[in-house]
């Protein structure tokens, strides 16, 4: 009785040891694993982040001057950001906004190789 008494003070002194979500909403440690974003300016297109990704979800095409990312697929392992030659990878702590629809991430860049293949397709 008396431990239960103690328990019943302390609650009614105490703040609640939940958040109101989503009016109070927690901010993500330091280190956090968010999500992925590619500053293409910085990236060189040059695969390495394809080449070690564990769930194949990156696809760099130089002819094409595209970096591809399906975020759904991506497990934010961190070792595209880690392998990035450019540091165009950076791995943000806050999550992606959640989607109804599954999309592809499609960035464009020209290269000498795009440029060759829109000169030569009269693009
Ligand atoms: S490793 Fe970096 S620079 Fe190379 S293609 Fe990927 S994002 Fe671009
Ligand atoms: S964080 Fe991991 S799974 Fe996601 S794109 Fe980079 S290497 Fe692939």
């Amino acid at each position: 009785m008396l431990s239960m008494l103690k328990n019943v003070v302390y609650n009614l002194t105490h703040k609640p040891a939940t958040r109101r979500y989503p009016f109070e909403k927690r901010e993500p440690f330091e280190g956090t694993r968010g999500h992925i974003e590619n500053d293409i300016e910085k990236c060189i297109l040059c695969g390495i982040c394809q080449r070690v990704c564990p769930s194949n979800c990156i696809q760099v095409d130089r002819k094409e001057g595209t970096w591809k990312f399906e975020p759904f697929a991506c497990i934010v392992c961190g070792a595209c950001v880690d392998a990035c030659p450019t540091k165009s990878l950076i791995m943000l702590k806050e999550y992606r906004p959640i989607s109804h629809e599954k999309y592809v991430i499609v960035q464009k860049k020209e290269t000498k190789a795009s440029a060759e293949k829109e000169e030569k397709e009269g693009i």
